[in-house]
């Protein structure tokens, strides 16, 4: 709860906008402590294209392991959604493509529903490689959700 308090007082305090109405439960299964909140507002800002709020919360992301691994796992599911398969270059780090090589480790972790080696490779992963894993993941949510909200 502090996390969230600390969140909306940043918000408040730097003028942000409100992003999270998109997108409803961000726990997923096992309650693993993700900070639903913060997911929404991250990828609600990524939809919105507002750099100035996904920035900040790309840094609170970057700091918090069991949201970022969380908000990986939403792109795999998102991409999945909607090709039935994760390309090859969101997972294999030999590929060329822009996606960072960070979110292909995590995204590869969690292939095949392994999402608790994802969730530790985040845990020993610097906040600086769980920010390069985010920039990704906040991309192809953007893309996917962009597309997929078009009428
Ligand atoms: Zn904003």
């Amino acid at each position: 709860m502090d996390s969230i308090g600390t969140h909306d007082a940043l918000l408040a305090a730097q003028g942000m906008h409100d992003h999270g109405a998109l997108l409803g439960d961000q726990e997923g299964p096992g309650n693993r402590g993700v900070d639903s909140r913060l997911i929404a507002e991250f990828i609600g800002a990524a939809v919105d294209l507002c750099m100035v709020c996904h920035d900040l919360q790309l840094s609170l992301l970057a700091e918090d392991p069991v949201s970022a691994a969380r908000t990986v796992e939403q792109a795999c599911v998102a991409v999945n959604a909607v090709w039935g398969c994760l390309p090859e270059s969101l997972v294999n780090e030999e590929v060329p493509g822009k996606t960072t090589l960070q979110f292909r480790r995590l995204a590869a972790a969690g292939c095949g529903g392994n999402n608790e080696t994802m969730f530790a490779l985040a845990r020993a992963m610097t906040s600086a490689d769980r920010r390069a894993a985010l920039t990704s993941a906040g991309e192809i949510l953007s893309v996917v959700l962009r597309d997929d909200l078009m009428p």
